[in-house]
């Protein structure tokens, strides 16, 4: 079977650190793998107003900054399909059938929507497209038949719905949908990467993040206020580095090489770390350290950016082009589906010929 890749990003807002370790970095990587038949990367934006239906104009003015930061990691439009998701009608309808497949108490267990209601304080009205949100997810997965979904650890839950609607729908009626797969990030700590504020989650909502488009100036600011140990007060004091958000940070982005480029006194982590516990070793220092392997990690990014915002109707074409794409793939599993429920009266003349045996006889 031939492997497809779907994920996308909701356009609230532009993308950060925790989008790229936990699923930008490694979506860059498969494009290029050569190993995937398709590549399709969606702006969520019709989930994204969900939470945000009260406030449209914050998810049309996210769109080409959601599109711009892709072309900047490095997503080629030659290789990946860009695409919108509210543009693919295909998506919704999908939808309504496959909430038959789902109880509402089964989306009231989601564990990651559970929590995004906590934080939303949705818990004395919950919007029904809110809880559905899971449900179209599935419609988005399975209507490009995607074998493979990189994304963070946060999806696990939305991933596993998908799973149950494909078995589902398959057994009720007839063998269509594709069963996908989670990929995670290899390094656990990309799984969740937290915020500068020492959060269990970098997020948009929790405005706790370093954009891939922030400025140098920004970047240094935002690691210098960063959250280290708060019981580590003088340089001399033992420090802690579980729960230290810049250590986590290290964890995520520092390779070897970067101890000979910025910090040679080190030889690696665990000797940085084994010090930073003893005692002796600033916050200054290490933020310095972070510093060093952020801008250079960013530096490429900015700079193609730059070129896209120069050239911003190429962005809209490249959008433009990809809808089409991905509606002709949508369309034909759409129309596998309605195959599959029946409900594909005019697609041949069975549907006719049935109800003329039945009178004519
Ligand atoms: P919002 O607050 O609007 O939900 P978000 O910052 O959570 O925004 P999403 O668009 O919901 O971003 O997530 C897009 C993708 O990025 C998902 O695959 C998600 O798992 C991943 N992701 C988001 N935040 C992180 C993070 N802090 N660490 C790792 N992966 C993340
Ligand atoms: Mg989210």
């Amino acid at each position: 079977m031939s492997k497809i890749i779907l994920t996308g990003d909701r356009p609230t807002g532009r993308l950060h650190l925790g989008h790229y370790v936990g699923s930008l970095k490694r979506r860059v990587a498969l494009q290029n793998s050569g190993e995937y038949e398709k590549v399709l990367i969606m702006i969520a934006d019709a989930q994204a107003l969900t939470d945000n239906f009260d406030n449209p104009e914050k998810i049309r003015q996210n769109i080409l900054e959601v599109a711009l930061d892709y072309l900047s990691v490095g997503l080629d439009p030659s290789l990946s399909t860009l695409f919108i998701q509210s543009q693919i009608p295909e998506l919704t309808e999908l939808t309504f059938y496959y909430l038959n497949l789902v109880s509402v108490s089964r989306l009231q267990r989601n564990p990651t929507v559970k929590s995004e209601i906590q934080l939303r304080n949705f818990e004395a009205s919950i919007p029904t497209g809110f809880l559905c949100y899971p449900v179209s997810q599935a419609a988005d997965i399975t209507a490009f038949k995607a074998t493979t979904v990189p994304v963070g650890e946060d999806q696990l839950p939305m991933l596993e719905q998908t799973r149950e609607i494909v078995r589902k729908f398959n057994s009720i009626y007839q063998e269509t949908l594709v069963e996908p797969e989670a990929l995670l990030p290899e390094n656990s700590v990309c799984c969740r990467l937290p915020g500068t504020d020492g959060k269990a989650k970098m997020s948009k909502s929790l405005g706790n993040c370093i954009y891939l488009a922030d400025s140098p100036e920004c970047v240094h600011q935002k690691i210098m206020s960063m959250y280290t140990d708060p019981q580590h007060l003088k340089v001399s004091d033992p420090g802690h580095v579980e729960g230290n958000a810049v250590f986590t940070y290290l964890d995520a982005f520092c390779e070897a090489r970067h101890f000979a480029e910025f910090l040679p006194d080190y030889a690696n982590l665990d000797e940085l770390k084994a010090h930073y516990e003893r005692g002796g070793l600033g916050d200054v220092k290490i933020k310095k350290f972070l510093e060093a392997i952020l801008q250079q990690e960013l530096e490429p990014i900015r700079a193609r950016r730059k070129e896209y915002e120069q050239n911003i109707d190429a962005v809209y074409d490249i959008l433009k082009a990809g809808c089409g794409k991905a509606r002709a793939i949508a369309q034909q599993t759409l129309d596998e589906v309605k195959a599959a429920m029946k409900i594909n009266y005019f697609e041949d003349d069975s549907f006719l010929q049935a109800y003329k045996e039945k009178y004519q006889n």
